[in-house]
């Protein structure tokens, strides 16, 4: 009996269960989310690397390490970003074998391409990115081509609502955060269910709100005002629940859905972009990247409160397209 997306203030039942956004709202939300991530890109590259993702930590990550400076912690949180990668693959079970691996990926939200790289060099893959910000689809471009991969990897602008692929092409869908900038969370989840080949492994790696507890029609007022802040800092529209892609894929009849709950594998991550921003060099990054960006490190304090509020969750969210039953006549 939940509401499919509880904070958007939606009435339950009947379906439709997510109303579609309106047209200019999301154009405006999209053009926020392109200027945001041209503007801060260049920033999170030169101070943490190609991945703008959270770090996979051990439960004690913090308690072991919590007197160390931030710079000399970079590389950790470097490694736990590709961990962050790897623990998602295994996760969704995806083939390490040489025949059976994934071909052809498509990383839907691709910042500037550290995961496609990655995962193209991993598997010896053809992977194809798309982002909203043209300055993350040139820096990307221009990083696989330094390294070698031009022939592997490609990226372009493009929107993962309206994905400019064919249908069922890709062996690997993978969306790493950024499910929570999806305006329509349906129409995301079925686009990654289109271009996904039968067989094919679908990787969502989101923020979500907590689960609703049967006796609650949405979250409560404090959790969505808290919510309406980083949303307006990080160009999000509403959030829901892992329950609510759970139910969504459950709709287009995919198989083996999966999904866990790695909220306190990340705790260390946001404590250690503060702590970088606060050094000198992080400090004077923000200063020249712009306002976009500096009202985003504002408000990453109420990232934090949200996770120990319970109210944040980092999810993992897997399944797979059914594979092409093939039917032999035997009469
Ligand atoms: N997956 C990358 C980047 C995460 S940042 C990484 O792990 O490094 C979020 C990304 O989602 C940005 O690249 C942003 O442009 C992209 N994004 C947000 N909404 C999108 C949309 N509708 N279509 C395509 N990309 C989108």
């Amino acid at each position: 009996m939940n509401a499919w997306c509880s904070t958007c203030g939606v009435a339950r039942p009947p379906p439709p269960p997510l109303a579609p956004p309106e047209r200019a709202e999301v154009e405006k939300l999209q053009k926020g989310i392109a200027e945001l991530y041209d503007e801060s890109s260049g920033v999170w590259e030169e101070i943490w690397g190609d991945h703008m993702h959270h770090g996979y930590y051990d439960p004690n990550y913090n308690k072991n390490n919590d007197n160390n400076d931030a710079l000399t912690l970079l590389s950790d949180h470097r490694s736990a970003q590709i961990r962050m990668i790897e623990e998602s693959l295994r996760f969704a079970g995806v083939p390490e074998d040489p025949m059976k691996r994934p071909k052809k990926v498509v990383d839907v939200g691709c910042g500037i391409g550290g995961s496609s790289r990655y995962i193209a060099r991993k598997y010896e893959a053809d992977c194809q990115g798309i982002t909203l910000s043209p300055i993350q689809a040139q820096r990307a471009q221009a990083l696989a081509d330094a390294q070698g991969l031009a022939d592997k990897v490609s990226f372009q602008v493009a929107d993962a609502l309206n994905q400019p692929f064919h249908d069922a092409q890709f062996d690997l869908v993978w969306s790493m955060e950024s499910g929570e900038h999806m305006p329509d969370k349906a129409k995301f989840v079925n686009e990654l269910a289109r271009v996904a080949a039968p067989g094919a492994t679908i990787i969502i790696v989101t923020w979500c709100h907590r689960d609703l507890s049967p006796s609650e029609e949405s979250l409560r007022p404090e959790e969505k005002a808290l919510l309406n802040k980083i949303c307006d800092a990080y160009y999000l529209p509403s959030w829901c629940s892992t329950a609510d892609y759970v139910k969504m894929l459950e709709s287009l009849s995919v198989e083996d859905i999966k999904t866990a709950d790695w909220s306190k594998n990340v705790a260390p991550f946001w404590p250690a972009v503060i702590k970088s921003a606060l050094t000198w060099k992080g400090f004077i990054s923000l200063l020249r990247s712009g306002w976009k960006t500096i009202r985003a490190a504002w408000v990453m304090p109420l990232m934090i409160r949200g996770y120990k509020m319970g109210l944040i969750k980092f999810s993992i969210i897997t399944c797979r397209k059914p594979a092409l039953v093939v039917t032999t006549n035997t009469s």
